[in-house]
This record gives C-alpha cells, structure tokens and sequence, in this order.
C-alpha cells in the first residue's frame, strides 16, 4: 500500500495521524481534498462509526480507507460526550461551545475523571470484510478552566495527572507518544506488518 485516504475532515485529527504515518513511505490523502463528503455517524459505538466512516471513503475514492472516530467519556457523565463529542452542544460543531458545555455539566460534580478512545480502521477496499481494527484509550481529568492553546477539541480541559499538563500544553510528538490515536495507530501499524 502507497498511498490510503484519510476518513476524516478534522484538522486536529489530520494533523497527529499524518505526523504518526510520517515514518512510513505512505501517502495520506484528506477525503476533503478528494471533494468526499462527511459520511453519516448515526451510531452507537465507536466502532461502528469508525467502520462507517472507512467504508464511505474506500468507497468514493476506490483507495484503501483509514478512518478514526473518537470521543470523550466523562465517567460522572455515564460516559457522554462519548460517540457525540464533536456535536456535544449543537450545530455547527463548535469546539468552544463543547467545551463550555461540558463545564457547566461538570459545574457541581467532584468525580472528573474521563478517558478519550479512539478506534481506527484500516478498509483495504470499500468491500473489505476483513479490516484492520484498533483502539487506544487516554485517561485524566477535567479541569475547571482551560490551559494551553495545543492540540483541538476538549485538550485544554484534559489534564493528563501524571504530567500536570492538558492535551492542549503538550507538543504534537509528546502527545501522540501516549494519546488514544497515537496508541490505536501504533496497534493497526503492527496489524499491518502481520498482515503483510
Ligand atoms: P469524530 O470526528 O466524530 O470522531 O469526533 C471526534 C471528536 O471527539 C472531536 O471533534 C473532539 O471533540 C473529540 N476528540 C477526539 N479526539 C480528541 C483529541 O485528541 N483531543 C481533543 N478532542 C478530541
């Protein structure tokens, strides 16, 4: 495979898999700049959006597909935003709005533990009935304000414990080194290898 189209019109999420694909002599082509519409998320799970989401690509570009879908899950929440992160407050989607809304959620709440997750899938072909499946997940906390001006999304509300940082204060590398997409990539790149 040289060349695969990237399932996605997120820029945040353009930018961490095309630094984590880097290494590889792959070139990775936005869906958006093919002229492929978003497809439909109606799904429940992760997964099932993610398979959604490679299919529609593999299929309107007849290249291999590889989509992401990820979210966070905010433990006193009963896991929401989860699969309806990046639509959380509304149309359009709007990553200030999300995060003002998850804040005033948490507003009360003393349980701010959440985890991202990210599931990738791999269609070699719109017809694939094998493809290639990963997930990563990124555990911390939500703050009470946010820190940083890194990364996308609810990054500057995650603050990662260990390292006293959010997602937004950590560097394109550092967080990819530990992040949910830069682990379920790490895990579909070793599938590839097994498959080869
Ligand atoms: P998707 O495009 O439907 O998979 O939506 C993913 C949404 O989850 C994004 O729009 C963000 O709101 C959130 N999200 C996923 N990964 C990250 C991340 O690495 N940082 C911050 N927000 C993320």
């Amino acid at each position: 495979m040289n060349k695969l189209v990237l399932a996605s019109g997120n820029a945040g999420k353009i930018r961490e898999i095309a630094q984590l694909l880097a290494p590889l002599a792959i070139e990775v082509i936005p869906q958006t700049s093919l002229g492929i519409d978003e497809a439909e998320e109606p799904h429940d799970t992760f997964i099932e959006n993610a398979l959604a989401k490679a299919r529609h690509a593999a299929l309107r570009s007849g290249l291999p597909a590889l989509a992401d879908d990820s979210g966070i899950c905010v433990a006193a929440l009963g896991g929401e935003p989860g699969v309806h992160s990046a639509r959380y407050a509304g149309e359009p989607k709007s990553d200030a709005r999300n995060n003002e809304k998850l804040l005033a959620a948490l507003d009360t709440a003393t349980d701010r533990r959440a985890h991202y997750c990210c599931v990738m899938v791999l269609m070699r072909h719109g017809a694939d009935p094998q493809p290639l499946i990963a997930e990563g997940e990124w555990h911390g906390e939500i703050l009470r304000s946010p820190r940083g001006d890194g990364g996308f999304g609810y990054d500057p509300l995650f603050l990662v414990p260990e390292l006293g940082l959010t997602g937004a204060q950590l560097p394109l590398e550092r967080k990819n080194a530990i992040s949910h997409r830069g682990r379920a990539l790490a895990q579909l790149l070793e599938r590839m290898r097994g498959t080869q």
